[in-house]
């Protein structure tokens, strides 16, 4: 049974004093229980402080971003190693915004899944495709490009640790979410190509997330696609929104559901 995952991604928001006050309120608000998981990828300046709340409870920490370097002359860089010698274990890596806005190409984000993965960092993958790429009819083939070129290299045993999030480029910050049937089609894609990659058995183990404009009217319907496992949430993870998600999700009964690949 996979564990299912509310993520949420606050984007370049809230300095460290507002950081506080949401990361008490959460961990005050979202319920503990052992069938989820939350996860909050804060700006970088925000990861210390937000860690040292969290550090008692079950909400988990994760950078929306690092360098593929350890260290060295990178200014403005930070490093998986420095995160995770901050207790931090978690980060996003190849979110659209850094591929379009940065120019992160799939070369560095193979590179930073590798380090990740060498930090005992868990990459949260994230693939999706353009409007243009869905209207003609390129969304398969580019997700299966985006997700062997990510991990390339990458071997089976390590593979096991990274989480996948689909989010449809259209559908991120535009209100515009991709609907149950065509998310799960693809997240069901991705389980295939990781089949071919690696096993169906490990394909069988890897959380999928959807991320694109998801909120507390969809979330539930999202979630409950067979190979959905959880969301990526941006502008609702700032909101009264994602408490009622995360708590929303424990109560939702998927023990029924099969799993297959
Ligand atoms: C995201 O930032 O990954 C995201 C999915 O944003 P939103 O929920 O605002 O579409």
């Amino acid at each position: 049974m996979r564990k299912k995952i509310v993520a949420g991604n606050w984007k370049m928001n809230k300095n460290p004093f507002e950081a506080i006050e949401i990361a008490k309120k959460l961990k005050n608000e979202i319920k503990n229980n052992n069938d989820s998981e939350t996860i909050i990828f804060v700006p970088s300046i925000d990861l210390f402080c937000v860690s040292e709340i969290l550090k008692a409870s079950q909400i988990k920490i994760g950078a929306q971003n690092f360098y593929f370097e350890n260290n060295g002359a990178y200014t403005g860089e930070i490093s998986a190693q420095m995160l995770k010698e901050t207790g931090i274990n978690y980060a996003l890596v190849g979110h659209s915004e850094r591929r379009i806005l940065f120019g992160e190409n799939d070369e560095m984000i193979n590179k930073k899944i590798a380090r990740a993965l060498e930090h005992q960092i868990t990459p949260v993958l994230c693939v999706g495709e353009n409007l243009q790429q869905r209207e003609n009819n390129l969304t398969t083939e580019f997700i299966r490009m985006q997700i062997k070129s990510a991990l390339k290299n990458i071997k089976l045993k390590n593979a096991g640790k990274i989480i996948i999030a689909y989010e449809p480029i259209w559908a991120i910050g535009t209100g515009k979410t991709a609907d149950k049937n065509q998310a799960q089609e693809i997240c069901y894609e991705i389980r295939k190509v990781l089949g071919e990659i690696y096993n169906l058995n490990l394909a069988s183990q890897i959380r999928i997330l959807y991320g694109g404009s998801v909120n507390l009217k969809n979330a539930d319907e999202l979630f409950e696609m067979q190979d959905i496992d959880g969301g990526l949430i941006g502008g609702a993870s700032l909101k009264e929104d994602f408490i009622s998600i995360a708590n929303n999700i424990c109560k939702t009964n998927f023990a029924d559901m099969e799993i297959h690949v």
